[in-house]
């Protein structure tokens, strides 16, 4: 349930509202304060219970309109919220006309080798840099990532490049910590119902991007997102990423319907990552233009200068040379739609 107070509206008729909420034994939110200031209740209830509580609420002073929703989701739903979200990061605009390249290698391994990476990518038309600091792998043996020591890395690749930076954080206790040095917070696909670090990044000023589970529906992923946007971050991201099929061919089969439809129901931005969808770097330039055609807002790819020497991920990872290739592509089908790749200033 949202609750529209009216412009200009008290902080007593705001306070009126939330007591008489708490009669019902549900607790509003404030999701925007002001001046139309905006309540949201995210607790399931009854159509009968439902009209009883808009009874209660739609005349008392200050109240504007009183909204239900009928999914399950409702702070990412375009019936919440008609507009495009728009994420700015640095000099460009995730949610825009613009569509943006995120790249950079799988796991930061070296100072040298980031900041070699971050010089040479720059002028390629990349947005954002990727890498990854905190790694999940799925053996406990494989390398895991430099820890803080990758994110003073990335913080410096970042006052090189003047490009903002991304990577993964993977528990709770260190979000405090990561969002010190990123510019955006990467829930990876094992994390994505991990409620209590969605919590986390909901808690924090910086924008989220949430990756889809590997094993998670469309519907799944929205309603984790729904749990960031619900603590009060509205800056989300959704990521497909692949998803497990019988395929064998592929690391994970690529969702793109996952891109129309996300558009169809939120007004989040999305992204695609076809590297880790592909698993094989030759795949990567032809599936990231088909990202672009199916309306993605950024693309996400791996890429490494030497990709066989890689730590993590190499099989996907495009050298620089593939890289090229796939920006131009995506540029050329960027610019048949209307939608420019964004380019170094
Ligand atoms: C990554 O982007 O570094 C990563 C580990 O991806 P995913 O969580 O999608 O496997
Ligand atoms: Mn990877």
């Amino acid at each position: 349930m949202i609750i529209a107070m009216q412009e200009g509206c008290s902080k007593a008729q705001v306070g009126q509202v939330i007591s008489e909420l708490r009669e019902f034994g549900l607790q509003a939110r404030v999701i925007w304060p002001s001046p139309k200031a905006v309540l949201g209740v995210v607790d399931e209830m009854s159509l009968g219970r439902f009209e009883e509580v808009c009874d209660a609420v739609r005349d008392l002073p200050g109240v504007e309109e009183v909204y239900d929703f009928t999914t399950s989701w409702k702070l990412v739903s375009k019936g919440f919220r008609s507009q495009p979200t728009e994420i700015r990061l640095g000099e460009c605009v995730v949610g825009s006309d613009e569509v943006v390249i995120m790249a950079g290698p799988c796991a930061v391994e070296s100072r040298q080798a980031y900041l070699e990476l971050a010089r040479e990518l720059t002028p390629l038309g990349v947005g954002l840099l990727r890498g990854g600091a905190f790694k999940p792998r799925t053996s406990p043996y494989s390398f895991r990532g430099l820890g803080e020591d990758g994110l003073k890395i990335m913080a410096e690749a970042r006052e090189v490049t003047g490009l903002p930076i991304v990577t993964e954080v993977l528990v709770p206790t260190k979000v405090e910590m990561v969002a010190r040095y990123a510019d955006v917070l990467q829930i990876g696909t094992r994390n994505m119902q991990n409620f209590a670090l969605l919590e986390a990044v909901g808690d924090v000023d910086k924008p989220v991007l949430l990756k889809r589970g590997m094993m998670a529906s469309i519907k799944e992923l929205l309603l984790s997102a729904e749990y960031i946007l619900a603590r009060g971050n509205w800056q989300v991201m959704l990521c497909e990423r692949g998803i497990r099929t019988f395929e064998t061919e592929t690391r994970n089969t690529l969702d793109l319907s996952a891109v129309p439809l996300l558009k169809q129901y939120t007004h989040l931005p999305v992204v695609v990552d076809p590297s880790h969808a592909a698993g094989k770097r030759e795949l990567v330039p032809a599936l990231a233009a088909a990202a672009v055609a199916a309306g993605a807002d950024a693309v996400m790819v791996e890429v490494h200068q030497r990709p066989e020497e890689a730590i993590s991920d190499g099989r996907q990872s495009l050298t620089l040379e593939g890289f090229r290739d796939m920006m131009d592509r995506v540029r050329r089908v960027g610019a048949a739609l209307g939608r420019p790749i964004r380019e170094a200033a």
